[in-house]
């Protein structure tokens, strides 16, 4: 750590938030070093705001909202067609930008803008997305109606992993539906979503009707219990998602908690090898492990075992660690050093409760920065190391006697964002969607993620709340039915 702290240079500038329209200072707020984890440098240094900030927001917000409510949906739509545009334009700018601030390789980076530029794509749908339903004659002579009206001022909390495509999750949705919206994202990699306020500010939208409050757990917890905000869409760790949940739904707010995962995939003995293995290993380690989607827990079946543990050390031991622009890299470090600690720790307990170290990624990758490579462990179900999250380039390999096994371990999870199968069997494949308890599947895919047209489907503690983030479930969640019931005098 001290080593760490030697390296920093000089910060450069101190970010501001976006309030009505307007870049503001947070007068008064301490401020934290935003680094780049590959080399320790300081990027900026981000404002903790505190109350007196969220509330100017949320009141931003809020005057906002009457106005917004009135646009027609189909020019809230051509607002979200000018943000598409100017994002595409500056897709390799904000690729860049997560990379060296988040550390994860340009590849990843790339596919995360491409991935939440689909979300303001979607968004655009909103005047046949948002439509109601009717019907003539529910009684005689009465006509009844279900509109969607949108509900006032939502904010969005979000974590370090993916800085710019979960935001991108809730703010065009929220807004496309006619909303006001506060978003507070990560302190750690606060700056592509700096540059995507920026273009949000050239897109002319009226002042209030998105807004940015750099900070940590004082502003969420500040939004929480603002009386102004009227919903939280929140993407983060379980304890931290299960505070969210609890807390919003105690001051009377809608609320989806999008919490942390420990997932699984299974790879069975009639497996395509080759195939299995870069889908294991892809899922596992790219975006160092720092993935909600990440199958960290692998289970072999049966025969399954000797050559994929084998094929999984030789191939997970030659991929690329490195610097995240570095367009060679595979593995980029994790997000600070205290992360890596963490992770660190996590390697020693899980060889002194008895696991063997297949593959030792200690050591990978420059000094300077928070790297760990691709480390495999092979444990026993149930361990600790097999059971929490430690959301880091570690992947525990556990064998299982036949399919009703593994599907035994995997639902023994407290978790179940997401798992995964390998195998060529329409038998297996089945059995596996009918009975693993996980709400995101793929067959012979690593990385179960739904496009932004279908809900983040979430389930056990991997999720609080009733409608998910995206799809259907985000005009569900962002809008409030109401039922009108008519009759007219015969005419
Ligand atoms: P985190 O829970 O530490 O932080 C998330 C957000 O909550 C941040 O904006 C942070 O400032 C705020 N926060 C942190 N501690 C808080 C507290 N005590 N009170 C109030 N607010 C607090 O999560 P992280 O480390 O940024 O992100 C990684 C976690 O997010 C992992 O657990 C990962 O699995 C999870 N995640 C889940 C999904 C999903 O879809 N389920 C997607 C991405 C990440």
């Amino acid at each position: 750590m001290a080593q760490v702290e030697e390296k920093r240079g000089v910060a450069t500038r101190t970010l501001r938030n976006y309030i009505g329209g307007r870049w503001v200072e947070a007068q008064g707020a301490e401020a934290l070093d935003v680094t780049n984890p590959a080399t320790g440098d300081v990027l900026a240094q981000v404002p903790l705001s505190g109350a007196a900030q969220v509330d100017e927001a949320v009141h931003a917000a809020r005057e906002a909202f009457p106005g917004w409510r009135a646009t027609p949906p189909l020019e809230r739509a051509r607002a979200c067609f000018e943000l598409k545009y100017r994002l595409e334009e500056a897709r390799d700018e904000l690729a860049l930008l997560v990379s060296r601030d988040n550390g994860k390789a340009i590849k990843d980076a790339t596919g995360e803008v491409r991935r939440g530029i689909e979300c303001v794509e979607v968004a655009t749908g909103i005047p046949s997305l948002m439509q109601g339903a009717n019907l003539e004659d529910v009684s005689r002579g009465i006509d009844s109606d279900m509109i969607r009206q949108p509900i006032g001022v939502f904010a969005g909390i979000t974590p370090f992993n993916f800085p710019f495509m979960v935001p991108m999750w809730f703010l065009p949705f929220a807004i496309a539906c006619g909303n006001t919206f506060v978003l507070k994202p990560s302190e750690q990699d606060p700056l592509a979503i700096e540059r995507t306020f920026e273009l949000l500010d050239d897109i002319g939208l009226p002042a209030g009707v998105v807004n940015l409050v750099q900070g940590g757990k004082d502003s969420v917890n500040a939004l929480l219990e603002h009386p102004e905000v009227d919903g939280v869409s929140f993407v983060g760790s379980t304890p931290v998602a299960h505070h969210i949940y609890e807390t919003s739904a105690k001051h009377g707010k809608r609320v989806q908690a999008l919490g942390g995962a420990k997932n699984h995939v299974v790879v069975m003995p009639d497996a395509e090898l080759d195939s299995a293995v870069d889908g294991v290993l892809s899922s596992a380690f790219h975006a160092a492990g720092q993935r909600c989607l990440a199958n960290s827990v692998c289970i072999a079946v049966g025969d399954a075992y000797g050559p994929l543990r084998d094929a999984l050390v030789e191939k997970g031991a030659a991929m690329v660690v490195g610097e995240g622009p570095d367009p060679e890299t595979e593995v980029g470090p994790v997000i600070s050093a205290a992360s890596q600690e963490r992770i660190l720790g996590w390697i020693e307990k899980g060889v002194e409760d008895g696991g063997e170290l297949l593959l030792d990624g200690r050591g990978r990758g420059s000094e300077d920065g928070n790297f760990i490579g691709p480390t495999i462990i092979e444990a026993e179900p149930g361990s600790e190391i097999a059971r929490e999250e430690i959301f880091g380039p570690v992947l525990t390999l556990l064998k299982a006697r036949d399919l009703g096994h593994a599907l035994e371990i995997l639902n023994a999870s407290t978790k179940g964002n997401a798992a995964s199968i390998f195998t060529t069997s329409g038998g297996a494949m089945r059995r596996f969607r009918y009975e693993a308890q996980a709400g995101m599947l793929g067959v012979n895919i690593g990385v179960a993620a739904p496009m932004s047209f279908f809900p983040f489907t979430g389930w056990k503690d991997s999720f609080f709340g009733d409608l998910h983030a995206h799809g259907r479930d985000a005009i569900d969640f962002y809008t409030e039915k109401k039922v009108v019931i008519t009759r007219w005098p015969k005419t």
